[in-house]
């Protein structure tokens, strides 16, 4: 195809999306209008057969995939995932789009309606609207108006949206991944809310552990004929606030992630137990007096792509061991709860730079090239599904993810969404003639 026709292609397409505003901005309201809450896992049959109606209507073939026995999955609370696919008119590349289909909890502060997707000054509102119930309407949009507009195209379209992102992906893309689906798949992008403007290219890892210190049980008037555990977690914290944590946040990343904050090595305490179990607020009792046998400690470390797993274990390890060494009767146990490696698409990779392309032919700008400081589901297109070329993209401003009167852009919607049809026209469209 020359030059000129292909600039009159993607301007038709840009003009129709542009076109179907009212329908894109209907289609998230409608999203929205589903709670998906996770935790539990609400509605994801009600969410997975309202895309399939509309997906069938545009020509796809569809799947529902049930994920039985993930991680919460149950009769009543099944994990419910779609998966559509749609063929050109000859063999080529295969683009998919993932979302997510669940919302994290409500929370306290909202002035709208959280599941009513209110309209007002350009924006829709609701939990979801942003991570990442927009970028999914974006998405089908994107393709639908590629389909009615680009009849001559190659390859296949996928969309899919999946259960349980929020609570790692078990029963959502792990498991599709895990049955092999994304070997006839070439190109991945998430439209997770990561800016209009930016191409998110990974994330950094993470490890959770939990760190238990023990002692003796013995009765809290006489402390001296018992041992106390939290008073050894206390000698942890202390040894990590020394040592560990000024080395951490001397380890800086070549990642570029964002916000800049987390573009270094962190560690969160979780949560931390020690004793007898706390006593309800409104309880009028009082505890017993026991020196505590056990405390316990889940640690939240997020680490760098240029650090190994082994010496983010060893460092935890060595804390602990240095306790040990100045402390009298400490003994403790590490138990790790949860892994992910950390991720990042080269930045020559084929989505990527076709991305970049359009997101220049559209917003006549350079995009950023940003890493998330937590992980999303490409931690299982990459290391299960053993696909490199995948990034976030999509609408949604990732701070508000998860706040209250979380919203969406209308502009930003139709903006990415037209970034997404010109990235389908290049690399499913009718080949180029030079
Ligand atoms: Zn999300």
């Amino acid at each position: 195809m020359p030059d000129t026709a292909l600039t009159d292609l993607q301007t038709r397409l840009s003009d129709e999306i542009a076109a179907r505003r009212d329908d894109l901005t209907a289609l998230t309201q409608d999203l929205i209008r589903i709670p998906t809450l996770n935790p539990p896992g609400e509605n994801y049959r009600e969410i997975c057969d309202f895309l399939d109606r509309r997906l069938l209507r545009s020509g796809f073939h569809t799947e529902l995939i049930r994920a039985e026995g993930s991680p919460g999955d149950s009769e009543k609370y099944p994990r419910w995932n779609i998966v559509a696919r749609r063929e050109g008119n000859r063999p080529g590349e295969c683009v998919h789009f993932n979302s997510h289909i669940d919302v994290v909890d409500v929370g306290k502060g909202w002035t709208t309606d959280p599941f009513g997707g209110e309209v007002k000054d350009g924006k829709v509102y609701g939990r979801g609207a942003c991570d990442m119930k927009g970028g999914l309407a974006a998405s089908i949009v994107a393709a639908e108006a590629f389909l009615a507009v680009v009849p001559d195209w190659q390859g296949a379209i996928e969309i899919s949206g999946t259960a349980d992102e929020e609570s790692g992906g078990f029963g959502g893309v792990a498991y599709l991944a895990e049955k092999g689906h994304f070997e006839r798949v070439d190109h991945v992008i998430i439209p997770e809310p990561l800016n209009v403007d930016r191409i998110c290219l990974g994330h950094r890892g993470v490890w959770w552990a939990e760190i238990e210190t023990h002692g003796e049980i013995a009765h809290g008037s006489m402390p001296f004929l018992g041992d106390c555990a939290v008073r050894h977690m206390g000698a942890v914290l202390h040894e990590m606030e020394e040592t560990l944590f000024p080395a951490l946040a001397r380890k800086r990343t070549d990642m570029p992630v964002v916000p800049e904050g987390a573009r270094q090595s962190t560690l969160n305490i979780n949560s931390l137990h020690g004793g007898q179990a706390e006593i309800a607020k409104d309880s009028t009792g009082l505890p017993s007096p026991v020196v505590p046998d056990s405390a316990r400690m889940v640690i939240d470390r997020r680490f760098l792509i240029e650090e190994d797993i082994d010496e983010v274990q060893g460092e935890i390890r060595d804390v602990l061991e240095r306790v040990r060494a100045n402390r009298e009767n400490f003994a403790y146990d590490i138990r790790e709860m949860h892994r992910v490696l950390p991720t990042m698409t080269d930045r020559q990779a084929p989505v990527v730079t076709t991305v970049e392309a359009a997101i220049r032919k559209t917003l006549s700008k350079d995009p950023d090239f940003v890493v998330s400081p937590g992980t999303y589901d490409q931690k299982h297109i990459d290391r299960i599904g053993k696909l490199k070329n995948c990034i976030a993209y999509g609408p949604g401003i990732l701070d508000l993810a998860h706040k209250p009167d979380e919203y969406v852009g209308i502009d930003d919607m139709v903006a990415s969404a037209q970034v997404m049809a010109l990235s389908l026209l290049s690399l499913l469209g009718p080949p180029q003639t030079p």
